[in-house]
């Protein structure tokens, strides 16, 4: 089968020809029928040698943490899944069985790391393939009606900001203001989730008209460019109280700088992005009772909640279609910033 391979450090994904895996116990095998690209393995793919290595990331790795697909085979023992089921991959993996896997959190397992557990695309193999390998049934979702390239997605684009956002939802109540910084991939289904769920005023921030249109387009009320002036901004529509919640998917210096100085009393700042910034907080740098989160990805019964959305018409994924042979393609559109919304992958 072909898969979008990340076969050397510092080159491009490559489409190469290996065999199509089998499933083994307790696995079920997917034709895969979309595969999103997310701007973590961007990060991942910009990682030096010794830092990919000290991650833990193999090579070749195969790419593709946004995958969705239709059962194709299924190993010894599985049960509740059925070949010709159409299901969505829940994609951080964990043990199933610590305190956390427990709740549904597989995102926050404590065993994953001890025992070698691995996301697909992020060091188990990924969605970039005709064909995936899903170690347990607990991680698919069905996806019923829902067309697998258009909500694939919600997976990624959608849980991760489903999780943070929910989160802070007892403080985004009337009255509230909710700041999104980067509209792209995850920032522009946060939008869409935040006027779903809250009844917060949203501000949009990004860095191109192109993309503060789409953000109109898809819910903020207000959109302020991404500059040195845009806290201030802030605070102008806010009547200079700030912000109750602020969701950076940048995670920049400069943006997590935005995002503490945008703060209200008591608000949530939560950094998304793995830009690499620091927030530099401390007594008089941030409004009195703000907390800073730093949220990773979310929970299977979130993941429901989403594809939930996305069933009634709330939340919708802008999606830009690329075949398995334009995988790099996608990966340097979305490394030049003209992506609108999310590309996604149909093998
Ligand atoms: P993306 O490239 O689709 O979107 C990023 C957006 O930020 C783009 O619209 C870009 O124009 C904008 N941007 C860049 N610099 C900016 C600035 N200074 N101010 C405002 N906007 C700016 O990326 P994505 O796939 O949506 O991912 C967003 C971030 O979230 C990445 O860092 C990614 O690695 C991270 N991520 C984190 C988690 C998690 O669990 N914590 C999960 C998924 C993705
Ligand atoms: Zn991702
Ligand atoms: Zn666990």
């Amino acid at each position: 089968m072909k898969a979008l391979q990340y076969t050397r450090i510092g080159s491009h994904p490559e489409v190469v020809e290996i065999a199509t895996p089998s499933p083994g116990p307790g696995q079920v095998l997917l034709k895969v029928t979309a595969a999103g690209v997310c701007h973590s393995d961007e990060y991942v793919m910009g990682l030096s040698e010794e830092e990919y290595t000290a991650a833990g990331y193999p090579l070749p790795l195969t790419l593709g943490h946004e995958g969705a697909g239709i059962v194709a085979e299924i190993g010894e023992g599985v049960e509740h899944v059925a070949v010709g089921d159409a299901v969505a991959v829940y994609g951080p993996w964990g043990c199933g069985r610590c305190h956390n896997c427990a709740q549904g959190k597989e995102n926050y397992c404590t065993n994953a790391a001890a025992e070698g557990i691995k996301p697909p695309g992020l060091g188990a193999p990924g969605s970039m393939a005709e064909y995936m390998i899903v170690d347990s049934a607990r991680h698919l979702v069905p996806l019923g009606d829902l067309d697998p390239v258009e909500n694939v997605s919600l997976t990624d684009a959608g849980l991760t900001p489903y999780h943070a956002i929910k989160t802070s939802l007892p403080k985004l109540r009337a009255g509230s203001t909710a700041v999104v910084i980067g509209t792209g991939g995850l920032g522009h289904v946060a939008i869409q989730i935040l006027r779903a769920v809250s009844a917060a005023t949203v501000i949009a921030l990004d860095i191109t008209e192109e993309k503060l249109a789409l953000a109109a387009e898809v819910g903020a009320h207000h959109t302020v460019l991404s500059d040195a002036d845009a806290a201030a901004k802030i605070r102008e529509l806010t009547g200079g109280r700030g912000a109750d919640a602020v969701f950076d998917f940048v995670g920049a210096e400069p943006t997590i700088a935005t995002a503490v100085a945008a703060a209200a009393t008591d608000a949530d700042v939560t950094i998304v992005g793995i830009g690499g910034g620091t927030a530099h907080v401390g007594f008089g740098t941030i409004a009195f009772d703000a907390a800073v989160r730093i949220p990773y990805w979310g929970s299977r019964s979130e993941l429901v909640e989403v594809l939930d959305l996305a069933r009634t018409g709330q939340v919708g994924v802008e999606v830009q279609r690329y075949t398995l042979d334009q995988g790099a393609e996608a990966y340097e559109a979305l490394a030049a910033g003209t992506v609108r919304g999310r590309a996604v992958i149909v093998p």
